[in-house]
């Protein structure tokens, strides 16, 4: 089996050979080197579905080399999918085995087998991270200099440690809210049923984003259901080879709701968004779940595009006038050109002066766990990114996903910056509630 040569090669014919991405390619501006342009990518993939390239270790250090934010895709005029190109790439460096090593199966399995599997052992080890938060042992660990004895690349990734939320989604949500106004003319019933994600990572770090969501959506006269029992969706596993467990993770998901009875279902983490709108081609092979997976995928919005879909309900109060830039998520304005929703929330909450962010749409590094396993690439972009948001002179960024949400945060507190980063959805539920 071998997943490029088995994808449709008119999706490999795609690429015209323009060039017209480059500039727009965050690892290929970097170097200047072919090889690391979505062009040069698309070339190693394409020789390899003809039979002249075998998958060995160069051709899976190049696919993990990319960061997968898909601005290639938005710049591309001959509509490259490069979404699909990127995820069969990987599942292929992955079935070659080429970057096999004991550690990193091991990592691999404890990770995304094991962890992601269910949400259950992934809230267990939130939880033991919270009390060694809470009880300040991180604090006094990174005090005492014991770090200073583990090396380098263990020492940067202790320092990404996010702070987990001391409750969970489902300790902030019940399964079923009923919104209380009604925004539908005549009607006695809340004019929307919408189902909420929780999503894996966000459900320990970002649970005060998702009760945000539920507020906002609430306020909107949409009643909320959000089965507590939710687990990752796997866009972690399709973007990183393992695209059959990501097959499985889709269908437990979906096995969660019922589909007829909700008008949407509502994400606010982008990268898991662009992932869930795919599902109809991940399971379209799959004679239980296409149909259902194809109606999934016409129904899920991200939160700002469903709350300018429905017409939200601006703010009334005017607030402390705060400056704020947005970053776009790549996989909200790439992988799901999600950019005007956003900002029109934004704009519409009173006392927010918008400072517009030099390259708003470029990769801020985070990129799943592009910064886990390329430190170097990733910190580059992270600190372009810095210097552009510290030139605004906001004190607030706003951007709708959690990767990017840690990634700017850590960047800014190791600079000692006093600005916070915010989700756009957690800024209007704070406007609704001050009115
Ligand atoms: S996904 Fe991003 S890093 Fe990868 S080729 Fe496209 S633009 Fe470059
Ligand atoms: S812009 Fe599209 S067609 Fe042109 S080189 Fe890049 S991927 Fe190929």
């Amino acid at each position: 089996m071998s997943y490029l040569k088995d994808l449709d090669y008119s999706v490999m014919q795609q690429c015209i050979h323009c060039g017209m991405c480059l500039p727009t390619c965050p690892t290929y501006m970097e170097t200047k080197i072919e090889r690391n342009s979505p062009r040069g990518r698309i070339a190693l993939m394409r020789a390899i579905a003809d039979g002249q390239l075998e998958a060995k270790k160069a051709f899976a250090d190049e696919m993990y080399f990319c960061l997968g934010c898909l601005a290639c895709e938005t710049a591309c005029p001959a509509g490259v999918d490069y979404t699909q190109l990127f995820e069969m790439a990987r599942a292929e460096a992955e079935r070659s085995h080429a970057l096999s090593s004991r550690t990193r199966r091991l990592l691999r399995w404890v990770v995304l087998d094991g962890l992601f599997h269910k949400q259950w052992r992934l809230r267990w080890v939130g939880r033991l991270l919270w009390l060694y938060q809470m009880l300040g042992v991180q604090a006094l660990v990174r005090r005492s200099g014991l770090l200073r004895k583990l090396p380098e690349s263990w020492r940067a990734l202790e320092a990404k440690t996010p702070t987990i939320q001391r409750r969970f989604s489902p300790d902030l949500i019940a399964p079923g809210e009923i919104a209380t106004t009604v925004t539908k003319a005549g009607s006695a019933r809340p004019a929307y049923r919408v189902g909420l994600l929780t999503g894996c990572i966000q459900d320990l770090v970002y649970s005060d984003v998702n009760r945000d969501t539920a507020d906002v959506l609430l306020a909107n006269g949409c009643t909320v259901i959000t089965p507590p029992a939710q687990g990752c969706c796997g866009s972690l596993h399709a973007h990183n080879g393992e695209y059959e467990m990501a097959k499985s993770f889709a269908r437990r998901l979906l096995d969660q709701f019922d589909l007829e009875q909700l008008d949407a279902i509502i994400t606010n983490a982008a990268g898991c968004g662009s992932h869930l709108k795919h599902f109809d081609r991940l399971l379209q092979d799959d004679p239980r779940y296409a149909a259902r997976a194809a109606q999934w995928s016409a129904k899920v919005k991200d939160i700002s595009e469903w709350l300018v879909e429905i017409g939200f309900r601006a703010p009334e109060k005017h607030g402390t006038e705060t400056g704020v830039t947005y970053h776009d998520a790549c996989h909200l304005c790439h992988g799901q050109k999600i950019t005007a929703q956003p900002r029109e929330i934004l704009a519409k909450i009173p006392g927010l002066r918008i400072a517009p962010l030099t390259e708003s749409m470029w990769c801020c590094g985070s990129a799943g766990i592009y910064n886990l396993i390329q430190p170097e690439m990733a910190d580059k972009l992270l600190q372009r990114k810095l210097d552009h948001i510290a030139a605004t002179g906001a004190t607030v960024v706003a951007t709708g996903n959690p990767g990017c949400m840690l990634q700017i945060s850590n960047g800014l507190a190791a600079r000692g910056a006093k600005i916070e980063v915010v989700h756009p959805v957690t800024l209007l539920a704070r406007a609704y509630r001050a009115g």
